[in-house]
């Protein structure tokens, strides 16, 4: 589904990504784990499109498609969905009306129908529902004076009402308390699907208590340095990601 090869990216003319390769399968979820600085958000900025990433070499591609030659909304078009590290407030701006507008503009660009406001109602509720939501924060300004489990909560919920094939989080878990994690991994949980793949990059093993990865990846100075199961994030529980420093791939 998502296939990344030999990634290079520069910012700000530093390198970030020095070579970095992933492969996600529909249906798994990978873990990103890593110390500050490593370019965990890079990654996830330079898979939804953002500016101000200089792609030197490398390919990636989702669904076949060549995803970095389009557009942000192309992207999101295709199914890449990514859930910000600081939601963005867009106060006056009805919350379930924006979100009613992202979704019709993606089904436009896909050239399914746009929904009306009776059915986007039904979706929903349904959506609601599955994530045992309550419709508070339907009729609220976009993340307008959200507190921030409010926040995480209304992305999730925007994830389910998008319905991507990739969703890519950027730790969704920081400064939540253990019950707003919870329900952000119950979330989490409710939406996975086997068309659906999951990026959850997390700075703590924490949240991996609750959403299970398939895989987990260490990112450390721009490349993945080492890959396994859920217990390599226990492993970096323990040794801390110093441990990862001794463990860095070679220079090319
Ligand atoms: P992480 O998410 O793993 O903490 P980031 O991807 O945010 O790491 O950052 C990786 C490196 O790139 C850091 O050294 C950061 O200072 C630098 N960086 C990221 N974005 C920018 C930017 N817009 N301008 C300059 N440097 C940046
Ligand atoms: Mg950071
Ligand atoms: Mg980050």
């Amino acid at each position: 589904m998502l296939k990344i090869d030999n990634l290079h990216v520069r910012v700000a003319g530093r390198d970030i990504l020095k070579g970095l390769s992933l492969d996600v399968a529909p249906g798994q979820v990978h873990a990103i784990m890593g110390p500050n600085g490593a370019g965990k958000s890079t990654l996830a900025n330079v898979l939804a499109g953002r500016d101000g990433y200089d792609i030197v070499e490398g390919a990636v591609t989702f669904g076949g498609q060549d995803l970095l030659s389009q557009e942000p909304e192309e992207r999101a078009a295709a199914g890449v969905f990514l859930a910000f590290q600081y939601p963005v407030e867009i106060p006056g701006v009805n919350n379930t009306y924006f979100l009613r507008s992202a979704l019709n503009a993606q089904r436009k660009a896909r050239g399914e129908p746009e929904l009306d406001s009776m059915q986007f109602l039904k979706l929903v509720r349904e959506k609601l529902a599955v994530l045992h939501l309550k419709d508070e924060l339907l009729h609220r300004g976009v993340n307008e004076g959200f507190s921030g489990g409010e926040k995480k909560r209304n992305e999730i919920f925007q994830l389910a009402v998008l319905e991507p094939k990739l969703a890519i989080l950027d730790e969704t878990d920081s400064g939540l308390d253990i019950d707003a994690l919870r329900n952000v991994a119950d979330g989490v949980n409710a939406l996975r699907s086997p068309d659906r793949a999951f990026l959850v990059i997390t700075h703590y093993q924490r949240l991996l208590d609750y959403i299970k990865p398939d895989v987990v990846h260490v990112l450390a100075d721009g490349r993945i340095v080492e890959s396994g199961g859920p217990e390599l994030a226990l492993e970096l529980e323990q040794h801390g990601y110093s441990w990862v420093a001794d463990r860095k791939a070679p220079e090319a």
